[in-house]
Order: structure tokens, then sequence, then C-alpha cells
């Protein structure tokens, strides 16, 4: 997995703030090309929640190039088939079948904890030890040529170049470049996983699925944890009563159900059948002009945090993580320079996906949706194949491991 590094690579430090899937996955492509580093976490030990997430081909490829491929095929399940129903009729339209079109689409998909073990397995295995636990950042200082950053342990760690992927509160970036506010989108996004077992046996098909109705949409595709078969179980409603942005909050499965009263009797079945729902408020912010800042950069949700409606915000933090590793190693003579070029290879490409997800808003909730007669014609004219390539192929397409830096 490692490689030679560039002359100066080797002698350069960097220090990377949050242990989430976009901060090991730049620690994993930092020390592969053999670039020190060291990890700081405010947690008190390495845990992700327990819902489904979409590792697309756009981010696997930079994974794959780091020799992670086959632990990550151990742990995803791959979909046969990608669909779109309506949300009362379930009348259904096929985006891709594999073997039959482009099998360009097929997501991998696993849950959050399965991507985060094999990024903290395959760093670890790199340096033994990179994460330190209990590692709250508060802030930063540059001079001389160096980057310090302070903890609320009241100990501080030096390096030559800081990331904050510190995640969508990120210290890093408000004490870089001040508060950035979130706009709540006047909707909530529910997760929670179904144990496969309670379902009826028509919900096993390796399809992943997504209901469209007109104001909600929903989620649903199969997973593998433990020897056990799962249903990931996400949906978005407009709602504008719950405005808290975070993942640990807990809702009922009545409250939920109450969000999709009226839905096909497959999704009610899910959400009465789902464990420990979550719920989020979704909000969006203005994207950042720039996000370097000499010898301190940021990266993932700290910097461009998204709505999820294209399941792109851990794929864009991955590719990130694979541009920065390149910058940092090509220009490590002059590691602001390297912060610089990545913010450049990255910030209209993040902008255009974040802009994109929060467009999709209208197009899962559409009022056209309501009636069977115009959700028909909706329907064909959103997703045939066409306009499903449209859609997707330029975000799939990406290779953060080639695009010129
Ligand atoms: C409902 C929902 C569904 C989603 N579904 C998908 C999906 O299917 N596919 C997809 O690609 N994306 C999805 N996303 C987005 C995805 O979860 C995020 O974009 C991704 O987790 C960002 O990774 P990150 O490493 O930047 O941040 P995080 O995963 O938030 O990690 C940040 C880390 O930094 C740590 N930290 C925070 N502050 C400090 C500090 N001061 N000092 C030290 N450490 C700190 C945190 O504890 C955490 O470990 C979804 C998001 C939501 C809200």
């Amino acid at each position: 997995m490692s490689k030679t590094p560039a002359p100066n690579a080797s002698a350069l430090r960097v220090l990377i703030a949050g242990a989430g899937i976009g901060g090991l996955a730049a620690a994993a492509c930092l020390l592969s090309r053999g670039i020190d580093c060291e990890v700081y976490e405010q947690a008190p030990e390495l845990k992700e929640v327990g819902a489904g997430l979409w590792l697309s081909v756009n981010g696997a490829r930079v994974l794959f190039a780091l020799g992670l491929e086959p632990a990550i095929r151990a742990s995803t399940i791959e979909a046969d088939e990608r669909a779109v129903r309506l949300w009362d009729s379930g009348r259904k339209w096929t985006l891709y079948k594999r073997g039959v079109s482009s099998g360009a689409h097929a997501p991998f998909i696993m849950l959050r904890a399965q991507l985060h073990r094999v990024l903290i397995d395959a760093v670890e295995r790199l340096k033994p030890g990179v994460i330190q636990l209990n590692k709250r950042c508060t802030g930063f200082s540059q001079q001389d040529g160096k980057v310090r950053m302070e903890f609320a342990d009241g100990t501080s760690a030096e390096g030559d170049v800081l990331v904050g992927a510190d995640g969508l509160h990120s210290k890093i970036r408000e004490k870089a470049f001040g508060d950035t506010p979130g706009r709540f989108t006047n909707a909530l996004a529910w997760r929670g996983l179904v144990p496969m077992e309670r379902l009826k046996p028509h919900h096993r098909a390796l399809t992943a699925t997504t209901w469209v109705g007109p104001t909600a949409h929903v989620t649903v595709y199969p997973a593998r944890f433990a020897e056990q078969d799962l249903m990931t179980f996400s949906g978005q409603v407009e709602r504008s009563d719950w405005r808290l942005e975070s993942w640990n909050e807990k809702g009922s499965v009545p409250e939920c159900v109450n969000d999709f009263a009226g839905w096909h009797p497959d999704v009610v079945e899910i959400i009465e059948n789902t464990e420990s729902l979550h719920k989020w408020g979704l909000f969006v912010r203005d994207p950042l002009p720039r996000w370097s800042l000499e010898r301190v950069t940021l990266l993932g949700d700290a910097c461009h945090s998204m709505v999820p409606y294209l399941g792109q915000g851990v794929n864009m933090a991955i590719e990130d993580a694979g541009v920065l590793a390149r910058c940092v190693e090509k220009y490590a003579a002059d590691p602001a320079l390297a912060l610089q070029k990545y913010q450049d290879a990255r910030l209209e490409r993040t902008t255009k996906v974040a802009a994109r997800s929060a467009g999709m808003q209208h197009t899962f909730h559409n009022p056209a949706l309501a009636e069977p007669e115009s959700a028909a014609k909706y329907a064909e004219a959103q997703w045939n194949p066409a306009s499903a390539k449209a859609r997707y192929d330029w975000i799939y397409e990406y290779d953060a491991t080639q695009v010129p830096v």
C-alpha cells in the first residue's frame, strides 16, 4: 500500500482533527504516500452510528487505489437493481439492472460502522497508534512555518499542516473563517435499520429503492452486518418543527409512521419494524469561498456539508482525502501552496455537488406526485434512463486519483 514519498514529503508532519470517515481517509491516503500524520479525535472511543451508507464508485476509486477493495467488498452488498417507486401505488421504474444496463451506477452498500472499521484498520496497519482519542481541538495558531493545534485538555501538538476534518460544527473552520450558520431546509431525515427477517420475503431482493412523494421520499436498501441481513431505512420529510442538526436524536416509530401516513404498505411495514430510529434536521450552508489558510485547511463536512439527497457527503470527503494527499506530496516543499492547490482542485466540484443535492429536494418531493396521472408523467420524465444518466454520471465519473492538481 505504501510507496516511496516524494523528496520533502517524508519530512512533513500533518495534523488531522477528527477521526470520522473523512479524517481517516485522509490519514490513509497520506500515510500510503509515506507522509507522516497524527489523527486527533474528540470522542473517548471510536464508534459510528448504525446507519446505511452508499459508497459510490467515485469514492470507492480512492479507497481501491489504497488496496482496500477486498476489505470493502467483504463488508458490502452490491445492489442488483436501482429503482424509483411511487409513494402510494408503488408503481416502479427501474433505473438500472446489473448486467443489463450500466454497472457504473452500482453503489457499494454498507453501514457507516463498516466503512469506519475498514479505515481504522488501514491507518493502524500503516502507523500503529496514529489515532489519539479524547483530544478535542479548541483552536490553532500558525508561526514560523509551523502550525500548533490546541486541545481542551490543555495540551498541544505541532506540525507542518493542519487538516480540519472535524465535521459539520468544525472548530477549525470557526477559528479560521468565523461562524457559518446553516439554513434549515424545512425537512428532516429519519434513519434506521430493520432486521430483514421481520419483513415479508419480497423485501429481500437486492434492490435499492427510492420511493418518491409530494412532500417526502424514502430510500431503502439491503445491508449485511455481523452475518445479519438488514434493511436500511432513510426517510426525508418536509416538516418545519424539528430543527436540530444532530445524528444522535432518537425518534419513535409512531412519529415516523405519522410522517408517512397514506404511503404504500411496504413503506409502512419497513418503518414499523425499524430499530433505533434517529431524526436529523437538514440544513444547508452557503459554500465557503475558500477553505485553506496558509498551512491550515478543511476537509469533508467541515468545508462542504450537504443534504443527503445524492448520497455524496461521505464520497466527497473521500475524494477530498485523495486529492489532498496528492497535493501535499506534489508540493511538499511549499505546504501552503499544496493546500491552495487542494482547495483549487476541489472547490468547484464540491460546490456543484452540494447545490445539486439541495436541488434534489424538489425533484424527489414534487406536487406532481400527488395525483396518479401527473405522478406517472412526472416519474417517466425524471427517471427515464437518459435523465438518470445526466443526473448521476458526472458525479460517478470523477476520478480523484487522476484529476490535475
Ligand atoms: C441523514 C444523513 C444521511 C447521510 N447519508 C449519506 C450517504 O448515504 N452517503 C454519503 O456519502 N453521505 C451521507 N451523509 C453525509 C455523511 O454522513 C457526511 O458527509 C460524512 O460523515 C462527513 O464525514 P466527515 O469525516 O467530514 O465528518 P464526520 O463524519 O462528522 O466526522 C467528524 C469527526 O470529527 C470529530 N470532531 C468534531 N469536532 C472535533 C474537535 N473539535 N476536535 C477533534 N475531533 C472532533 C467528530 O467526533 C467526528 O469523529 C449523510 C448525512 C446525513 C445527515
